[in-house]
């Protein structure tokens, strides 16, 4: 049997996007169930082992991998947080020049940096973000800096969502410490403390809209009967059930005028397809950038220690307006025994000098575009690679060895086949992962070219609005999270029909 709830806002996926859009809400007021799919999980149970943690934070145990040449591995957050979870913390405002490219390409006129300070300024405030000192960087950030200032290339700290990081280097493997602000730590339980009603467990099978108008969502319940559904201790009662849901419920219906979809860049096209919401544009699933990336290693006289410090603490932007951008990466030994780009004998030799081991990443800004499918109900990722951004990995390799050397590496290891230069890889010789999918609902002003409006109003569905990175419609050439965050941010306040809370409105109320 199906239980009913109603709500005045059902928001699908507690990642970046979700979380935002939930808290606001709930806190301006709105009566808000927030369904997330993954469990919550516990930081106290933490372990920093990455095989550990990554069965247990990632979906597919962080497996997810793109079809296509090459193929690229593409790792998912799942549970309360989403991606947040697992990611490595850092913070950039999306940049003037995309959104000046946005507005003159595809007519998103409200989304001026002046018009977004107020949302950027308010998620800064909430997630505590601010730049990483030296001293929590860690001796890996500070081998590429050197090699930076000796080359003279443009560099700096980044800027990070932590309070209380004690540079433990296992970000993407959960914060043991609690010191990340992901938006699970932060925003879900604003949102609850708020009065939303948060269901773990949660599997949004449909979004039903009938008329050109939206009506609610279909949800599946996993999970034994209790165990973490209604994950919500303040939600719970003596039963486990969710405020209003009997605790064996296995299929619920949310009725709601409003629904706000936030599964994530690969998840929100297969929703949308299956509820037959997939808009006339042709646009669903299409336009998905993903910021390829690989990493280099080095073997330096000095010690390192990779296992201290912040993984991602540091960036070198000298070649952006190239599309190239490198950020650290690093991790302890289990991580870089499964990334070192050796093998046999090279590889348990350099592991045993684990210790002067440096690491660091690149990523670039694709031109190439990808298409998510649904094959059997999963997403399938399409993906290849086009050659100009073969070209810009090709280049972006060469220069990571450079700045190495400068550095003063003894040698670089770059992830290629034995003998391959960069300038000769092909683009199956790439080791590549992306962590930054975008663009699979792309916002457009106009219907025929995009799945939502610039305000993130679905195109054809009157109350249905996405929140999450499909709608970020290229490449950033930085990491998305803050535009994800601003965004949801942005559209929670358009629902509630206010500004933006700005430091001089908090003043004002204050006094
Ligand atoms: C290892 C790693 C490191 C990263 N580092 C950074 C970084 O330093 N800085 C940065 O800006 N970005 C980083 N990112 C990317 C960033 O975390 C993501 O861009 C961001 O979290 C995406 O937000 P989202 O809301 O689109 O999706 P997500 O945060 O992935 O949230 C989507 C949620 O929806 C849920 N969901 C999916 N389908 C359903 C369904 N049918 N029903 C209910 N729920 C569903 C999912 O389980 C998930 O919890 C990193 C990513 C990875 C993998
Ligand atoms: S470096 Fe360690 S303490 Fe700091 S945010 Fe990452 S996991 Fe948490």
């Amino acid at each position: 049997m199906t239980a009913h709830l109603t709500a005045d806002v059902c928001v699908i996926g507690a990642g970046a996007g979700g979380a935002v859009v939930a808290a606001e809400l709930a806190e301006g007021g709105a009566d808000v169930i927030l369904l997330e799919q993954g469990p919550r999980h516990d930081p106290g149970a933490f372990t920093a082992h990455p095989p550990e943690m990554l069965a247990r934070l990632y979906r597919d145990g962080g497996q997810t991998v793109t079809l296509g040449a090459p193929p690229i591995l593409l790792p998912l957050g799942r549970g309360i947080g989403g991606t947040t979870l697992v990611n490595s913390g850092t913070c950039f405002r999306t940049p003037p020049r995309v959104l000046a490219r946005w507005e003159r390409e595809l007519g998103l006129e409200t989304m001026t940096p002046a018009q977004l300070e107020p949302a950027f300024a308010r998620v800064e405030e909430a997630l505590s973000i601010a730049p990483v000192t030296p001293a929590l960087a860690g001796r890996n950030a500070e081998v590429a800096r050197r090699g930076a200032a000796a080359l003279g290339w443009s560099h700096g700290w980044l800027r990070r969502n932590a309070r209380g990081c004690v540079g433990s280097g296992v970000c993407a493997f959960g914060c043991p410490s609690g010191a990340k602000q992901d938006v699970g730590s932060v925003y879900v339980p604003r949102a609850q403390a708020a009065g939303a009603r948060v269901l773990t467990g949660a599997d949004v099978r449909r979004i039903v809209a009938r008329a050109g108008r939206v009506r609610g969502v279909e949800v599946r319940i996993s999970g034994a009967p209790g165990a973490d559904s209604g994950a919500a201790d303040a939600d719970r009662g003596a039963t486990g059930a969710l405020r209003g849901l009997p605790a064996r419920a296995r299929e619920v219906f949310v009725a709601a005028d409003t629904v706000v979809l936030a599964a994530g860049t690969i998840h929100t096209p297969g929703l949308l397809r299956r509820s037959r919401l997939a808009g006339r544009s042709g646009q669903l699933g299409r336009n998905l950038s993903l910021h390829p990336a690989t990493a280099a290693f080095a073997l330096m006289d000095e010690e390192v220690n990779m296992a201290h410090g912040v993984p991602q603490s540091l960036y070198v932007d000298e070649f952006a307006d190239e599309g190239i951008v490198f950020e650290g990466v690093a991790g302890p030994p289990a991580y870089a025994a499964a990334s070192l780009p050796l093998t046999g004998r090279r590889h348990a030799e350099a592991m045993a000098d684990y210790k002067r081991l440096a690491q660091f990443g690149l990523m670039v800004s694709d031109s190439s575009r990808g298409r998510v499918h649904v094959v059997a109900g999963r997403p399938v990722v399409r993906y290849d690679l086009v050659a100009a951004d073969v070209a810009k990995v090709r280049a972006g390799l060469a220069r990571l060895e450079q700045l190495f050397l400068a550095a003063g590496a003894r040698e670089v290891y770059l992830p290629l086949p034995p003998g391959t230069r960069p300038h000769q890889a092909k683009a199956r010789d790439l080791k590549l992962m992306a962590f930054h999918p975008l663009g699979t609902a792309r916002a457009h002003r106009d219907p025929a070219q995009g799945v939502v409006d610039q305000d993130l109003r679905h195109h054809e569905v009157e109350g249905l609005h996405v929140a999450d990175g499909s709608v970020v419609p290229s490449a950033l050439g930085v990491n998305p999270q803050l535009t994800i965050m601003a965004l949801a941010t942005r559209l929670a306040y358009a629902l509630l029909d206010r500004p933006i809370p700005t430091e001089e409105t908090a003043t004002a109320c204050r006094s």
